[in-house]
Parts: C-alpha cells; sequence; structure tokens
C-alpha cells in the first residue's frame, strides 16, 4: 500500500516509528509536511499539491496533526477524503476532538464518568461556578491549553476565585473541575484502535506535582485495565468516533472518570512503557479498512 503520514517534523519518534513500521509491512511510507502542501478545491478534479507535484495514488493517510495546526490540518486530511483516501481518524472526528468542552458534552451525553466541571467565560458569579463543582480544592484549566500548561491546582477557595478572576481577565475560556485527589497524580493512558485497547500505561507525576503529564516529567509504567476502564477507554474513544486514539482517565473512588480523547497520542511513552509494538498495529488497523474509506461517522455534535 501506498500511505501518507501527515507530520510536519519526520524526525519525531511517533512519525519514524509509524514509517518503520509501514516499511517493515512492505508498505510505501512517504512523510508529507502538510503545512506546505496545497489544495485544489474543485469538484472535477480535486487534489493536493506538495513541492510542484500532486499527491496523487495514496490508499491511505495517518493523520499526526499538531494541536496548534488543526484548522489547516484538518482542512488537508478533509481533502484527501474527498479524493477517496482512508484516514485512520477522519478530520470531522479530530476537529472534534481538539475542542476539550465539546469532548466533555459528548462524553457526558454518552453516560461516561467524567469529574464534576464547570464551564464559563466571562461570569460575575465566580463563587456559583466554584460551588458547582463542589468548591475548593479544585482545578482550572484553560481551554486551549496542551502537555498540562494552563492547568492549575487551586487548593483554597481563595486561590480558586483569583485564579479565575485571572483567567477571566485575559478573555479566555475556563474549564473549572472536580479535584480527584485519589489519582495521587497519576493517570491511564490508554491506546485505542480499532475498538481495542491495544496498550495500556500508568503516568505518575514527580513528587509534589499533581500533572502526571510526560513532558512536565511524569513516568510510565505498564499497566493492567480492570474491565471498567476498559470500556470506559472504548466508549470515549467510539463516543468521538475515533479509530485511533489516547484516552485517559483517572481512578476516582466513584470509579475510573474521563480527562481527555487525544486524536495523535504520541507512541513514544506508550512502546517504551510496555513494550508493544503500538505503530505496527496502527499500519495492520490501515491494512484491514482502507478499502472503505467512507465515512463512518455519524455523531450529532
Ligand atoms: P492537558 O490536556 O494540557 O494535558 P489535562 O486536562 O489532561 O491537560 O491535565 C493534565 C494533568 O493534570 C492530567 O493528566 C492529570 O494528571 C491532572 N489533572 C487534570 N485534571 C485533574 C482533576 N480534575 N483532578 C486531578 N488531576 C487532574
Amino acid at each position: 500500500m501506498k500511505i501518507a503520514i501527515l507530520s510536519q517534523d519526520g524526525s519525531l519518534y511517533s512519525t519514524r516509528r509509524l514509517r518503520e513500521a509501514g516499511e517493515e509491512q512492505g508498505h510505501q511510507m512517504r512523510i508529507i509536511p502538510y503545512l506546505r502542501c496545497y489544495m485544489n478545491i474543485t469538484s472535477s478534479r480535486p487534489g493536493i499539491i506538495f513541492n510542484g507535484n500532486p499527491l496523487e495514488n495514496f490508499d491511505a493517510i495517518i493523520p499526526r496533526i499538531g494541536a496548534s495546526r488543526t484548522f489547516y490540518g484538518t482542512a488537508v486530511v478533509r481533502q484527501f477524503e474527498v479524493m477517496g483516501v482512508f484516514s485512520c481518524n477522519e478530520s470531522q472526528a479530530i476537529s472534534r476532538s481538539r475542542d476539550k468542552l465539546r469532548c466533555l458534552q459528548i462524553l457526558a451525553k454518552e453516560g461516561i464518568g467524567l469529574p464534576i466541571t464547570g464551564f464559563a467565560h466571562a461570569t460575575q458569579d465566580i463563587d456559583g461556578l466554584i460551588e458547582t463543582v463542589g468548591g475548593a480544592p479544585l482545578v482550572i484549566k484553560l481551554l486551549e491549553g496542551t502537555q498540562g500548561i494552563g492547568v492549575v491546582l487551586a487548593e483554597t477557595y481563595q486561590a480558586a476565585k483569583s485564579v479565575i478572576e485571572a483567567f477571566r481577565g485575559l478573555d479566555a475560556n475556563i474549564l473549572v473541575q472536580e479535584y480527584i485527589k485519589e489519582a495521587g497524580g497519576a493517570d491511564l493512558r490508554c491506546f485505542v484502535i480499532g475498538g481495542k485497547v491495544i496498550a495500556a500505561m500508568k503516568r505518575q507525576g514527580v513528587k509534589g506535582e499533581f500533572r502526571s503529564n510526560l513532558h512536565r516529567g511524569g513516568k510510565a509504567e505498564k499497566i493492567q485495565l480492570s474491565e471498567e476502564e476498559e470500556a470506559t477507554a472504548l466508549r470515549a474513544a467510539k463516543a468521538m468516533g475515533l479509530n485511533v486514539a489516547g484516552v485517559d482517565l483517572l481512578r476516582s473512588n466513584h470509579g475510573p472518570v474521563l480527562m481527555e480523547v487525544n486524536s495523535s497520542p504520541g507512541l513514544e511513552g506508550i512502546e517504551k512503557a510496555t513494550g508493544i509494538d503500538v505503530a505496527g498495529e496502527v499500519i495492520n488497523y490501515i491494512v484491514k479498512n482502507a478499502a472503505n474509506a467512507d465515512t463512518k461517522d455519524n455523531i450529532k455534535y
């Protein structure tokens, strides 16, 4: 098969591994920096041009769209879809997953366990917002943050109020969330491909840090999920319409609660922690499913 990896940086671990895994299986792999492509939006002959040449005869694409490049990146993915090329995650599922609030609304509608969450922009009623999630301590998040940046733990009511006021002054969208203290600075990353959890790890933040992000110095280890955790991860990926997803859960004392569903989950942490050939599993999924490029996305929100 001829498979394109849409990635701005061919030296990234995930991009390299996907390329290697595809080549090992005898596929023709090509890395395409999607920002450098342009598109021909016509009904007669839609196309994508890169370095002066049309990108033709691809059987499938693997989108690895950076969070800050969602708009243009998903437009390129959509253009491939319009041309009948299979994408292992559909453009609309990627766009959907990039909006944290939209994700939480969809997951809540599906009845998936979530920390109690409030959302605001310019409310004057900060007390009410704080009460909605049960008071301090609580977690406050900037909607646009990634890799744990813009996620603040406010231990006291006063601290919560000051941070919310500061964020409000920045004209930001603010998510306020019940603090799941019993998670102990750890979360679970469940790597879902085609309706199966193929690998799972526990990430533990450095001492004194409530955020478990590996980018913040957290450590990862392989873990066995409970049946409930596995079922929650699968339901979440399905609710978001993602075939390939990194689903993050916290262990709360009322069962697993969902943090986030990531549409371009990194491979380095999970492959190193578990020893599983996750890149190879992505390629296997494509081989099985690429023949049918029609959208299966019928999610309403
Ligand atoms: P990002 O998308 O920037 O990584 P997250 O919302 O995933 O932000 O938060 C980063 C980390 O902070 C999580 O992986 C988790 O370890 C911790 N965290 C976030 N929200 C909560 C919460 N409500 N209770 C406890 N820990 C949390």
